[in-house]
């Protein structure tokens, strides 16, 4: 894909790889550690970079890695795109056909679990996780309230006041459980992982090129983004975090590896009703969408914490999202689903002028991290 093109489908606060910076280091050591024990005829320094990109998951994503030689770049690009189909087939909001939706016109009876597939599971996991330690702020059982405000678009008005209110109640945790059988629920409750299933994706398309012995790659999802080890001999990729403007200059910059980075808000995707600005982004305690305008970026030690804690913070704001990141830094490796996973952790969040029309301007531009981010992040 031409540069440009993905620069503008990537405006408004998402984080795009811009190149990287020069560095005296000889050689990624992690990337050479994790290698395969097979010998390859080059040193990992020597891999050279391969870059794929195609439509998937109703997005662009792009590929780019260091490998040893073109045929095993070209599988590990192969298994990764199928990777993502396969993920789609599961989780897809916009298929009928998806195991997701199947799942939810299956089920609606608390204590009549219906199966579900591994991917299906650890994503509901990673949803329920993450709407408990946002304390509902991400909550993947927005789904009948999503709905109603898409068909708002069509309308060109708010839904109904009784049918939004009876959506409403199907949204939370005691809603449904996972058991060993598979997922319960109660009547009407519909999930909707539009708001983590991508970064899932992208940290098991991480996964996927591992197995090929490729440790040094970014993966890109509609500029959503899962980094793996340095390029050989770099300090990380240099990010550029995009600003609010369409097309312009981001905003600053980072030197990153070995992290998810995700942006949400409503720069590109929103709908006005009577002079109101709604946003696609729901704040599931309230079912209604945000009205205050926001974009926010979140890196994290793993795509799926950044693209949910994204949304997340999106509906939190300036004024809740210190306390949630407080929060997230006491929370025990049980709670986070993985060690370390909030130690790397920063979220840059821009509120923009409420009467601001195109091209964006943004009144404040904060920066929250916890302290362990410090080591992983360099600004330019
Ligand atoms: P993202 O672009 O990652 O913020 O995801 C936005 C999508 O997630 C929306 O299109 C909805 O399908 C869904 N969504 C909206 N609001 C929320 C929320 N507060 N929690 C979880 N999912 C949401
Ligand atoms: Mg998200």
């Amino acid at each position: 894909m031409k540069r440009r093109t993905f620069i503008s489908a990537l405006c408004g606060g998402l984080a795009l790889e811009l190149g990287w910076r020069r560095s005296s280091a000889a050689v990624d050591e992690s990337a050479r550690s994790t290698a395969p024990k097979k010998s390859w005829a080059l040193e990992v320094a020597d891999w050279k970079r391969f870059e794929f990109s195609e439509k998937k998951m109703g997005v662009p994503t792009r590929i780019v890695m260091y490998a040893p030689d073109a045929e095993t770049a070209n599988v590990a690009a192969i298994a990764v795109w199928k990777r993502f189909d396969e993920l789609n087939a599961a989780l897809s909001d916009y298929d009928s056909e998806s195991e997701i939706v199947r799942v939810c016109r299956e089920s609606g009876q608390m204590g009549a679990p219906v199966a579900i597939s591994a991917d299906l599971r650890r994503t509901l996991e990673e949803s329920r996780r993450f709407c408990s330690l946002t304390g509902g702020a991400f909550d993947a059982t927005v789904g009948p309230v999503v709905k109603l405000w898409r068909r708002s678009r069509y309308f060109n008005e708010r839904p109904p006041e009784k049918i939004l209110e009876a959506a409403k109640k199907t949204v939370g945790l005691d809603g449904w459980k996972l058991t060993e059988a598979g997922v319960e629920t109660a009547p009407g409750v519909r999930f909707d992982v539009g708001g983590i299933a991508k970064g899932f994706a992208l940290d098991e398309a991480l996964e996927t090129l591992r197995t090929f012995g490729i440790e040094s790659a970014l993966v890109d999802a509609g500029g959503d983004l899962r980094l793996g080890a340095a390029p050989p001999g770099k300090d990380g990729w240099t990010i550029g975090v995009a600003g609010l403007v369409k097309d312009g200059e981001p905003a600053f910059y980072r030197t990153l590896a070995n992290v998810g980075i995700a942006s949400s808000g409503d720069a590109n995707r929103f709908l006005e009703i009577d002079g109101v600005r709604y946003s696609h982004i729901i704040d599931p305690r309230t079912g209604e969408p945000l009205t205050r305008r926001c974009v926010a970026t979140v890196v994290a030690a793993d795509a799926t914490a950044a693209d949910a804690l994204a949304s997340a913070v999106c509906v939190l704001g300036l004024d809740e999202t210190p306390k949630l990141l407080e929060r997230l830094k006491n929370v025990d490796a049980k709670e986070a689903g993985a060690d370390g996973r909030f130690e790397k952790l920063e979220t840059i969040l821009y509120r923009v002028k409420n009467d601001a029309e195109p091209p964006f301007t943004a009144e404040k531009i904060d920066v929250f991290a916890t302290s362990g981010f410090a080591d992983v992040a360099k600004t330019r």
